[in-house]
């Protein structure tokens, strides 16, 4: 994706007012001075330490520190990369447009982290790569604190720290679902239902990549497709067994039930002019550990498309 030129980045810190689109996301704020202040969405607390300046079109929070611009609030609220947060703002700012604007409701939700209710009907696109994005870093927390799945990547020859953090690897143990709202109420039956759309969960509501190691698919922050840029593609799973022993009806591979799509360590195809195709995600990183950084896997040999890496 191109470069977003520095002076459309600064008429939209001028034009979107942050009150507003603060507002549209349905956060109650309050009038101090000539301040507006509400009770923080980045951290815990009870008394509002949030403070959002008018004048500037900034926020800073004074609880953890979390402070910045329009922009800066779409990203960390809705979970996406620089060049989406400036298309949704860009969406709702045209050029033409003297008044200050703010982001409409359908832009502009809550982040759906896993514990958080969502009382949308609909679920756009955003917020559904804010969950997928929510469950991949949940798997990959659970991985580092799980033995059995660690013990699993030292058989593989697959424990290289800077593996696991940078391709974030991770492992589904059932425990997602703990993590959800309850079940009987709207909140827990809408995420249920939009896990179930992502292919996270079957329809009978057990995690469909359970007992796996789960490798997600990411598109590069600046990739060759915009619409991929910074997200979780896809989640490979690989499903462990002590001793390799994986019953004969099970399969060994497991992908979500969504397109196939994103190359993993795409990277790879910027930086090198030769590129090492792996059949199996598992091969792939074995050559990366290895010493092998040029190396990518997309989905079997026949995953390969064409226009893969074009810019
Ligand atoms: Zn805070």
């Amino acid at each position: 994706m191109a470069r977003i030129p520095e002076a459309e980045l600064e008429r939209l810190k001028r034009e979107v007012s942050l009150v507003r689109l603060i507002q549209s996301q349905g956060h109650q704020l309050q009038k101090r001075g000539k301040d507006w202040v509400m009770c923080c969405v980045f951290h815990d607390e009870s008394t509002p330490s949030l403070s959002v300046s008018d004048e500037k079109n900034l926020y800073h929070c004074f609880g953890c520190g979390a402070a910045g611009s329009v922009i800066d609030w779409v990203m960390k609220t809705q979970g996406v990369s620089l060049p989406h947060a400036v298309q949704l703002l860009r969406n709702d700012a045209p050029l033409e447009n003297t008044e200050k604007v703010g982001v409409t409701r359908s832009h502009a939700r809550h982040l759906p982290s896993l514990a958080a209710s969502s009382s949308a009907s609909a679920v756009s696109a955003v917020e559904d790569a804010a969950l997928l994005r929510s469950v991949a870093e949940f798997y990959h927390a659970n991985l580092k604190q799980s033995p059995e799945a660690l013990a699993y990547l030292v058989s593989r020859g697959l424990n290289h720290p800077e593996l696991v953090e940078h391709f974030q690897l991770g492992y589904a143990n059932k425990t997602l679902t703990y993590r959800l709202p309850a079940g009987h109420t709207l909140a827990g039956r809408q995420m249920r239902q939009q896990l179930q759309s992502l292919g996270v969960l079957r329809s009978t509501g057990h995690e469909h990549l359970n007992g796996c190691l789960v490798v997600p698919v990411l598109g590069l922050e600046d990739g060759a497709q915009p619409e991929q840029s910074g997200r979780v593609m896809q989640l490979y799973g690989r499903r462990m067994q002590p001793n390799n022993k994986i019953p004969a009806n099970q399969p060994r591979h497991m992908y979500l039930a969504t397109p196939l799509r994103g190359v993993w360590n795409e990277a790879a195809l910027r930086a090198s002019r030769e590129v090492i195709l792996c059949e199996s995600l598992i091969d792939a990183m074995t050559f990366w550990c290895a010493g092998f950084r040029n190396v990518i896997s997309a989905y079997g040999v026949n995953g390969f498309l064409k226009t893969i890496g074009r810019p």
